[in-house]
């Protein structure tokens, strides 16, 4: 058992810290207020190898594993939750167009994808169903051979309306998971709209939209995988991206807390600086332990889902719902320990203690990540 990183590793981690340090931390909170996030910032951010990074070389990914990935995320993270997991979305689309797509596909989208030329979202949760995914009940049916017609609503897409393409996940036969697929479509399809930007919490520089289709042509050559492998394609890709938004809470925690331990040694308060006080040596050390004990968790995840190991799946639901929820709690310490500054935005804690909250419901809740692992559990093969 090696703990250490290898020096590849070391390589892409500084790589992207350096990056992340100049080109999105001291831009977030302008993102944040302009409420969008510059596309420019994620071309250069393909140009290192981010917007494919465990897709295939051939169709221009990195080929990376899963350790390399929630390492990357979690330094992007560290400048900014948003703008890191809006690429931890790019990222999944991608990789299921490279697991499942057929060579065509493949080689028509992803290079596109990893250039970042080309902008991801990820349709899943419609109005009436999001834990309950597949209660789905946008609908494809057949014209013809060659196209579908799309009709429904996807709920909270983020991206919805700056990304160019929507995996759509709609039903084309029975009820229930096997009667879905996953349906490629594009921005300006005809009976393609969107909602309104929704006003939320946090990820402000993320726009989250409603994505309508109504009777949407879609070419029946845009099918992912074949007519009703919609949820397990959809299924598959939330193990990385489990991992990846894990790795999100991850970073912009380190940064919270990082920001805490500063803030001790320089506030003073009843004569001495905060450092001296024990309750708040204690706290910090609670923070630390906690935060190093869901990394290298997370760290396991990830080796564990990169090997295809048979509980990779479970460990992916057991990292997120444990590192998001360590993470959550450390911001939210981290921000106690600023008093009263902590709650003002040019401390930077405020804005991380909202962004991360989201990371405790998206990409399944984590009720539902319980419900996974106790399923698992309890399965008799
Ligand atoms: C900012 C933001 C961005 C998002 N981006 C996307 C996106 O890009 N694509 C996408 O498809 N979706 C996206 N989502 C949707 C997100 O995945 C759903 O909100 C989430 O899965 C929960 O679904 P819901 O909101 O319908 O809650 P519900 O399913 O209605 O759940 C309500 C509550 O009940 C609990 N609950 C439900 N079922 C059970 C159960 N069996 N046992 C115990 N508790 C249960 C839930 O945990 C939750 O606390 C986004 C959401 C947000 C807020």
């Amino acid at each position: 058992m090696d703990f250490s990183l290898s020096d590849d590793q070391t390589q892409i981690r500084n790589m992207v810290r350096g990056f992340a340090a100049e080109k999105i931390a001291p831009f977030a909170a302008q993102w944040e207020d302009e409420k969008t996030i510059p596309r420019a910032v994620l071309k250069e951010a393909a140009g290192l190898g981010l917007g494919g990074i465990v897709v295939k070389e051939d169709v221009g990914g990195s080929a990376l594993s899963r350790v390399e990935s929630v390492l990357i995320f979690e330094e992007l993270s560290y400048a900014d939750p948003v703008v890191a997991s809006f690429l931890s979305i790019q990222n999944m689309c991608a990789w299921m167009i490279d697991a499942y797509g057929t060579e065509e596909q493949r080689q028509t989208w992803l290079p596109r994808l990893c250039a970042m030329d080309k902008i991801a979202s990820y349709c899943l949760t419609e109005p009436g169903s999001g834990s309950d995914a597949a209660a789905l009940k946008t609908r494809a049916v057949k014209d013809g051979n060659s196209q579908y017609r799309v009709s429904g609503s996807k709920a909270f897409i983020s991206g919805g309306g700056y990304s160019d393409i929507y995996l759509v996940m709609c039903r084309t036969g029975e009820e229930g998971p096997k009667g879905v697929s996953c349906l490629l479509v594009e921005n300006g399809t005809q009976g393609l709209s969107f909602g309104a930007n929704e006003r939320k919490m946090g990820w402000q520089a993320q726009a989250t939209a409603t994505v309508n289709l109504d009777e949407a042509p879609v070419p029946a050559s845009h099918l992912i995988g074949g007519e009703g492998m919609g949820f397990p394609i959809a299924m598959s890709g939330l193990n990385g991206g489990r991992l990846n938004i894990a790795a999100c809470s991850l970073g912009a925690a380190q940064s919270a807390l990082d920001k805490a331990v500063a803030y001790m040694k320089e506030r003073k308060a009843f004569g001495k600086s905060l450092s001296h006080f024990q309750a708040l040596q204690f706290k910090i050390a609670d923070m630390e332990t906690e935060l190093q004990a869901a990394r290298i968790f997370l760290y396991q995840a990830a080796w564990k889902l990169s090997h295809d190991a048979s509980d990779a799946r479970k460990f992916c639901a057991m990292a997120k719902r444990l590192v998001t929820d360590t993470g959550f709690r450390v911001a939210n310490e981290a921000l106690q320990i600023h008093g009263g500054y902590g709650y003002l935005k040019d401390f930077g804690i405020e804005k991380t203690v909202r962004d991360l909250r989201v990371h405790q419901i998206l990409e399944g809740t984590n009720e539902i990540m319980r419900v996974i692992i106790a399923r698992e559990m309890l399965s008799d093969d």
